[in-house]
């Protein structure tokens, strides 16, 4: 080692970048998922082959891609949704740094065939490394985006050697697209297995939110759901907390494997944990010992108060006024589960 420092080659830049933030097929599906969301996408359909490492193909009915941008699509810091660093503060996409895409065809091989509205023909082009391989293709298509991920990790031994087998992946791709279903009423959603005639996964766009849930994590879940009103007071609105929505489970669930629970802010999945422990510890007054309740929690908070931009997968977010927020809904929630613990006869484990 001779100690000089050097400039690290500009694609070992964007391998390790997209390593950050793609470990394993289900960010990758995530990050795409979420473009079709921001394309306004009311059906999105998603096709996996071995647990998406050979194949993830999503297909939506958003708003397409200008052909013209089709060149720079993949390139590092491109973005619709951004323009200024003080537009951060106010996002209502989930995108927003430019960087999904061409981090995912810096570690797989990537196809586009979209089509906007104003389009006579859909545009198709192959990205690697960043970069478009010759000019879009014309061919026929309908309004919206296909994009087709393979291969990934080709050119990253020890990523693919890492992953979980093709089965696990699979699962871990279903279960957030089952729980990105269930926080976008208005959005229908699918999900294949290369080569099976029967679709895994199928929500469809009119269905409700208990129905969603009753799919993705089965009836016992939906028949023992019940939703929370939550007020927004002057005070919560002080606090930053514009909006609420909760569904739970009721103390009759018993479950033996626990569902972790599906908190999204500002339609962000994310895993917020000091609202997972306070939760929990309300439940565990009330429900049998080992049991763990279902719970899905929907806030929008004030997006000037809260920072997205702290982890490169989006999965943590910071929010002001954390404390009182959580603190708020699990009063809520207590009185909740009191109102419905006195009206009936509780049988205790011991
Ligand atoms: P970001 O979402 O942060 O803008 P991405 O790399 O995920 O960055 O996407 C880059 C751009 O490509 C987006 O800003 C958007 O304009 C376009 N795009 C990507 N996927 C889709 C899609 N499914 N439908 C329409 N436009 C898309
Ligand atoms: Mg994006």
């Amino acid at each position: 080692m001779s100690g000089r420092i050097k400039p690290l080659d500009v694609s070992v830049v964007n391998k390790i970048a997209a390593g950050e933030i793609v470990i394993a097929p289900v960010n990758a599906l995530k990050e795409m998922m979420e473009n079709s969301i921001d394309a306004k996408a009311t059906m999105v359909d998603i096709l996996v082959k071995d647990g998406g490492i050979k194949l993830l193909q999503i297909t939506d009915n958003g708003c397409g891609i200008d052909k013209d941008d089709l060149p720079i699509l993949c390139e590092r810091f491109t973005t619709s949704k951004l323009e200024v660093f003080e537009d951060l503060s106010k996002i209502e996409t989930f995108g927003f740094r430019g960087e999904a895409l061409a981090s995912i065809s810096h570690i797989a091989r990537v196809t586009v065939t979209t089509k906007t509205e104003k389009d006579q023909c859909a545009w198709k082009a192959s990205f690697s490394e960043g970069k478009i391989l010759g000019q879009p293709k014309p061919v026929a298509g309908k309004t919206g985006t296909i994009i087709t991920v393979e291969d990934l990790f080709y050119n990253i031994p020890s990523r693919l050697k890492a992953l979980r087998s093709p089965g696990e992946e699979f699962n871990k791709i279903l279960d957030v697209i089952g729980r990105y279903s269930i926080n976008n009423n208005n959005v229908g959603f699918s999900c294949k297995k290369f080569g099976d005639s029967k679709v895994a996964l199928m929500i469809k766009a009119d269905l409700s939110t208990k129905d969603r849930v009753r799919i993705v994590f089965g009836a016992n879940v939906s028949t023992n759901l019940m939703e929370l009103n939550i007020d927004i007071t002057d005070d919560v609105q002080r606090n930053g907390l514009l909006s609420a929505s909760g569904f739970v489970t009721n103390l009759d669930f018993t479950n033996k494997k626990p569902i972790p629970p599906a908190f999204f802010i500002n339609g962000r999945l994310v895993s917020c944990d000091p609202m997972r422990r306070s939760f929990y510890q309300i439940y565990s007054n009330f429900l049998p010992k080992g049991n763990k309740p279902f719970i899905y929690f929907s806030l929008t908070i004030k997006p000037q108060n809260v920072d997205v931009n702290i982890h490169p997968t989006k999965r943590e977010v910071r929010f002001l006024n954390e404390e009182e927020i959580i603190d708020r809904l699990a009063i809520l929630l207590q009185d909740k589960l009191a109102s419905i613990d006195t009206s009936r006869t509780f049988k205790t484990a011991s």
